[in-house]
């Protein structure tokens, strides 16, 4: 169709017009198909304390496993779920899974304190979601103390008070706070300021531009990373870097004193049945650094 009105600037707009709409109509569909016949899944990704070299947590990936097109991330499914209204519904059996398999993972030798960091879309925090959250925890004996709750800038944007009860609420379950992306956002640290931040996680960005050919650009990103950890530190945070991909960056990271990483470095996220069984085998019995190096 495109071809055929080639020449016509407004026929090629409408044609993509449709062409957004469709997909998102089929997005549409395949969410509530999802929801039906049970295609969403959490992949779990481990969270390396840098000190021990040890996984002390994991966080939570929706993934929906489509049974044509295989495995979706969820670049295009959140969007479209948090504007149709859906998000509610994806949220709480992404929540419900993760901590099903939390409870699993709790029964390895050494994990029974890992944590769990789930993420949360601005739509999710409805005043009913504390307490819904804490009738699941309670359900799988699940410690509220255990859950990390994942948030980026855009929930604290909002500006509204119920935001705040929500999140009050969940600190008062026991429920600790992250601050995701971090440092990409309008008003990084004045949020950590006015909000009850426990964790900050350094976008992978900057981790990424550690490893990067120009030295210049190498040593920007680094002496930015060190700024946002002092801070951090500074404010009572721990620090977590994400998107950790190379045994460079790691090195770095572990110069600048941050307390917690993630990444392909370490594993991908997995589906819980191949994360079992890594963590009882024999790459994860020792720790992934040698300990003590700092
Ligand atoms: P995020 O929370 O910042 O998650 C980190 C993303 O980086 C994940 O992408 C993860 O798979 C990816 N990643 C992990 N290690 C590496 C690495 O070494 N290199 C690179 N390049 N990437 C790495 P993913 O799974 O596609 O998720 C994207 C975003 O979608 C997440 O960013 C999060 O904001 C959102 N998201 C994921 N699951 C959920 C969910 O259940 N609910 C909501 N509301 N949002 C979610
Ligand atoms: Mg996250
Ligand atoms: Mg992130
Ligand atoms: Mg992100």
């Amino acid at each position: 169709a495109r071809k055929r009105n080639g020449k016509n600037g407004t026929r090629l707009f409408d044609d993509e017009i449709v062409d957004i709409a469709r997909k998102r109509l089929e997005i549409e569909q395949c969410i509530e198909q999802a929801l039906r016949e049970d295609w969403l899944d959490a992949h779990l990704q481990p969270i390396i304390d840098l000190r021990s070299g040890r996984v002390s947590g994991f966080e939570a990936l929706l993934r929906l496993r489509h049974p044509q097109k295989g495995l979706l991330v969820p670049e295009d499914i959140i969007v479209v779920a948090e504007e149709n209204g859906s998000i509610g519904k994806v949220g709480d059996v992404i929540f419900e899974k993760s901590v099903r398999y939390l409870a699993d993972l709790s029964k390895i030798d050494g994990f029974s304190d890992s944590y769990l960091a789930v993420n949360f879309s601005p739509l999710q925090f409805d005043a009913a979601l504390p307490s819904r959250l804490a009738s699941l925890l309670l359900q799988y004996g699940v410690k509220p103390s255990r859950i990390v709750v994942e948030i980026t800038e855009a929930v604290l944007m909002l500006d509204n008070p119920a935001v705040r009860q929500v999140m009050d609420a969940l600190g008062a379950l026991g429920c600790r706070i992250a601050l995701d992306d971090f440092g990409t956002g309008y008003s990084s640290l004045s949020y950590l300021n006015s909000f009850p931040v426990d964790i900050v996680k350094v976008d992978q960005s900057f981790v990424r531009a550690l490893g990067t050919s120009a030295p210049e650009v190498a040593r920007k990103s680094r002496t930015l990373i060190e700024g946002i950890c002092m801070i951090a530190h500074q404010m009572g945070c721990t620090v977590v870097a994400e998107g950790v991909e190379t045994e460079h960056q790691l090195q770095v990271l572990n110069e600048i004193g941050i307390d917690f990483g993630q990444g392909y470095h370490f594993s991908a996220p997995l589906p819980v049945a191949s994360l079992i069984e890594r963590l009882r085998g024999p790459a994860w019995d020792k720790p992934a650094i040698r300990a003590g190096e700092r």
